[in-house]
């Protein structure tokens, strides 16, 4: 006879791993228990040799769908005589405010199979849901995750509901937010100027009509409100994005159900899981050509985002809004967030009236209040592997683990796509996209939001670290508000540091960070990088960049990519005009006085930026001059590629001051002659592509042979493009490098915070 003691770190709570746990035990004849705690998961299983192995073997190899295991610290404990079977513990009220809560989850086909069913009592009814489905972290205000801790306190559960809820053999058994017709929340419609709009139709089947008759709808869901239309309805749609100013900018569609994901696009086997997956992302997917919905949803990719109906309300207002359509119609509707730009999405009726009261005709309103705001995640699975754009409903409050305990720290994030970071033992807690952080509004959210991730996690944080640049308010946040340890960290090191976490890496590793901005510690706008990060000494050295090229006019510049272009054609030295057609004709009046900026240096940043290269290629060709949304310029410029081309621009890499430097002007030169030269832009943008990717691998090659370091992060926002990440991972691998890439945050700046709390981390180990 011998015992054993088994510590269970990972995602094992909540996911059903207890019982799982109990079976096994049974199949090998062990006595014993198994027990959720703040350790993790404590098991103690009794019995022969052989059956303990086949135990362990199982528990390692077969864990539950949902779970994730990161760690099983083993002991020998001291058999007790006498023991007669294995038993579940239950855990300690403290315990249990340990475990989390789970993100909002979409309607199961059980749920929707009730609410179609005619007979069913909840037939119809937008507010349905059951233990395996429905909201949790947008309506919770406290912990534990009770009922009357979410915004479900003010409806009393009618005697079948409650039946339901306390029938341990019920799919509603400790169903929180339980509810049904009887006694749960209600729906009504509204005009602009909040006059009720009764009649004969229910609120959703009036709304389905006026959304056929193109009004524009705001819908209060999940997280926020949605701005809604119909997505075949081209004047709708422009009317839409002109009310919401917002001219190019991609709008997501919704539609019910996969089979009409099939009419509408081609959808592979793991397109078609994670649209169905209870986090029901939006996701960025190829349309049928030509695409049966308004030319207007995306018109600057060959992507559209799409997502399925996820709440019992969205699926009732398509079967209404079916019965309005022939059957040649995909039943599709627009489902932007209810802002406007740059603003946070909204979230009490009253705001939303107020706020959205110019751009919706009518409101679609519920009186279930959302206590967190939460956006629509949208993810892409046709690069190299699935990638997030943006996390929020549906993934966040869960964490990603790290590779060990350590203390709790907040990262406070960059300014941009911002999301802010908790940690608690071997769980970072990244927050759902906050947004820009540039006005009043977003950074109130920020600190809401702040405040309840703190509240619902039970920590305290011991440090705060933030970013080097000193205006962002996220930095503000933390030197004049956290009222803790501040320490900063640049921008690109974080970026590295998060994908090394992310992928549960300790030791050294290149990082290339293809960016954006980030200031840098020499006060240049970092963005083009090659870093040596080891997170174990906390190594972080910086052995290459991109050429540093003037964006006069500071943030002018990057919204308007024309004058980045002037930037570099400076820097060669060369008197060409970007705005001509005829670069021979000489320079315009604005490039003279954007040349006399740069020679006296008037508000002209030197960047070395991989976004900026982009930006300056793409208003070269004369795809933008100015942009409406970040990344404009990158995104038309991959899609005007022309395949079957080669790299055939050069991109050397010269040593200069201890750095290794790419040299991309050698690269705008070559893109330029060929220009003037009269070569098409989509033969041009697919050269750029490729000889951007071979000259990246050259130069972490180089890096991988003088270091000896084989593994390499990839991070930044440039990684969204989908070409170049495709032949970047695939040359690196050529060249045998272990290829580091976010799986469970996106690349661009909502993985910051990751990197900053895991820098706090080590600074916080090295003080105790
Ligand atoms: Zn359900
Ligand atoms: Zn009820
Ligand atoms: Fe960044």
């Amino acid at each position: 006879m011998r015992r054993k003691k088994y510590i269970v770190n990972g995602r094992v709570q909540g996911v059903g791993f207890r019982p799982s746990v109990y079976r096994l035990a049974g199949q090998h004849g062990l006595t014993g228990s198994v027990q959720n705690t703040s350790l993790g998961v404590v098991i103690e299983v009794q019995g022969k040799e052989e059956a303990l192995a086949g135990f362990e073997e199982k528990l390692r190899s077969n864990p539950p769908p949902l779970a994730e295991i990161t760690r099983i610290q083993t002991d020998e404990a001291t058999p007790e005589a006498g023991e007669s079977g294995f038993i579940i513990l239950e855990s300690s009220a403290r315990e249990q405010s340990q475990v989390l809560i789970s993100p909002d989850s979409a309607v199961c086909p059980d749920c929707a199979r009730e609410i179609l069913d005619p007979e069913d009592r909840r037939y119809l009814y937008p507010f349905t849901n059951c233990t395996n489905c429905g909201p949790r972290y947008t309506i919770t205000g406290l912990i534990p995750y009770d009922r009357q801790n979410t915004s479900m306190a003010c409806f009393e559960m009618c005697s079948q509901c409650r039946r339901e809820y306390s029938d341990p053999g019920d799919r509603r058994f400790h169903a929180q937010p339980n509810a049904c017709p009887q006694c749960g929340p209600r729906l009504w419609l509204t005009d602009a100027d909040s006059n009720r709009i009764s009649g004969q139709d229910s609120p959703l089947e009036k709304s389905a009509f006026l959304l056929k008759q193109g009004s524009i709808l705001a819908i209060k869901g999940l997280g926020g409100f949605h701005l809604a239309c119909d997505a075949a309805d081209q004047g709708a749609v422009r009317e839409l994005r002109r009310r919401k100013h917002r001219p190019h900018k991609p709008l997501a569609v919704m539609i019910p159900d996969i089979a009409a994901a099939g009419d509408l696009a081609e959808i592979s086997p793991l397109e078609a899981e994670i649209l169905q997956s209870p986090s029901s992302p939006i996701l960025a997917v190829k349309p049928v050509q030509p695409c049966p919905l308004s030319p207007d949803l995306a018109p600057d990719t060959d992507l559209l985002g799409i997502m399925l109906a996820y709440t019992p309300l969205h699926l009732v207002l398509f079967e209404h809004f079916k019965t309005l359509l022939t059957r040649q119609e995909i039943p599709a509707l627009v489902m932007t967030s209810g802002n406007m730009s740059s603003e946070p999405i909204s979230l009490g009726n009253r705001e939303a009236l107020k706020r959205l009261g110019h751009i919706a005709d009518y409101f679609l309103l519920h009186d279930r209040d959302i206590l967190v705001r939460c956006d629509d995640s949208v993810m892409c699975a046709r690069g190299p592997g699935p990638a997030y754009f943006r996390r929020a409903r549906g993934y966040t409050p869960q964490p990603v683990f790290l590779s060990r305990i350590g203390p709790c720290i907040l990262g406070t994030g960059p300014e941009l796509k911002n999301t802010f970071c908790l940690t608690r033992n071997d769980q970072a807690f990244v927050s759902q996209h906050i947004g820009d952080l540039q006005n009043l509004e977003s950074y109130g959210f920020y600190r809401e939001c702040i405040d309840h991730l703190q509240h619902v996690l039970q920590v305290n944080p011991e440090m705060v670290v933030c970013d080097l640049h000193p205006d962002y308010l996220s930095t503000r946040y933390a030197r004049q508000e956290s009222g803790l340890p501040v320490q900063a960290l640049q921008h690109h090191y974080a970026h590295i540091l998060s994908v090394m976490a992310e992928n549960r890496f300790d030791g050294p590793c290149l990082g290339l960070a293809l960016d954006g901005a980030g200031l840098g510690d020499d006060g240049t706008l970092w963005g083009g990088e090659l870093l040596l990060v080891d997170n174990r000494d906390m190594t972080l050295q910086r052995l290459g960049s991109f050429e540093l090229v003037p964006l006069p006019g500071g943030d002018l510049a990057v919204r308007e990519p024309w004058r980045i272009a002037a930037g570099f054609i400076h820097r060669l030295g060369l008197g060409h005009s970007v705005l001509a057609r005829d670069f021979e004709q000489g320079l315009t009046k604005e490039e003279v006085l954007l040349r006399q900026m740069i020679e006296k240096d008037i508000n002209s940043p030197l960047s070395s930026g991989c976004g900026r290269l982009f930006d300056a290629v793409a208003a070269l060709l004369g795809l933008v001059r100015s942009i409406s949304y970040e990344g404009q310029g990158a995104v038309l410029l991959e899609k005007i590629q022309s395949q079957g081309q080669e790299a055939t621009y050069d991109l050397p890499v010269h040593h200069r001051t201890g750095l290794g430097i790419l040299d991309t002007l050698t690269l705008f030169r070559q893109i330029l002659k060929d220009h003037i030269n009269g070569l098409s832009p989509a033969i041009i943008s697919r050269r750029f592509h490729l000889s951007l990717a071979r000259g990246l691998c050259l130069w972490a090659g180089q890096a991988g042979i003088s270091t000896g370091i084989r593994t390499i992060g990839l991070s930044g926002g440039v990684m969204q493009n989908l070409t170049l990440a495709r032949e970047l991972e695939a040359g690196l691998a050529r060249r045998s490098f272990n290829v580091l890439t976010h799986r469970f945050l996106p690349p661009g700046d909502a993985c910051v915070s990751l990197g900053q709390a895991v820098y706090g981390r080590h600074l916080a180990r090295l003080k105790t």
